[in-house]
């Protein structure tokens, strides 16, 4: 499998400032904000600031600092968006998971009881 990033998706936009984001958290290798079309409550999209087309072109080729960072985002996300009582992560990934960004980006949706995960 290889990957190859295009940085004129819009979450490289915004990473290069040209279209404003609602941030939620940032650190040196990621960035948090709030999804332009939440599908609940809390809909926060963690992006890592390299360029990473997918969740499995960041944990194959990210490093260990970037790793960390953007975990430690994710972390802080929860924190403030107080989703003790859970939350659902999503990585929406190339044609078969319905990816429409082609740089990676975790959902964070909670703040209300969520349906299930798929539609039986
Ligand atoms: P995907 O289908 O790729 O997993 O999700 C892409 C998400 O990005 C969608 O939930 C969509 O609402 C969100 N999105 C698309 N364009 C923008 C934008 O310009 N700003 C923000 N904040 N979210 C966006």
């Amino acid at each position: 499998m290889t990957f190859d990033y295009d940085d004129r998706n819009i979450f490289a936009r915004i990473l290069r400032g040209e279209i404003p984001n609602s941030t939620v958290f940032e650190n040196d290798h990621a960035l948090a904000f709030k999804d332009i079309a939440p599908q609940a409550p809390v809909h926060v999209l963690v992006i890592p600031k390299g360029p990473y087309v997918s969740l499995d072109h960041f944990a194959a080729a990210a490093s260990a600092d970037e790793q960390v960072g953007f975990f430690q985002a994710v972390a802080e996300v929860c924190r403030i968006s107080g989703v003790d009582e859970g939350f659902r992560a999503i990585a929406n990934t190339r044609s078969h998971g319905v990816q429409d960004v082609p740089h990676f980006h975790l959902h964070i949706l909670g703040g209300t009881r969520l349906g299930r995960m798929l539609p039986a």
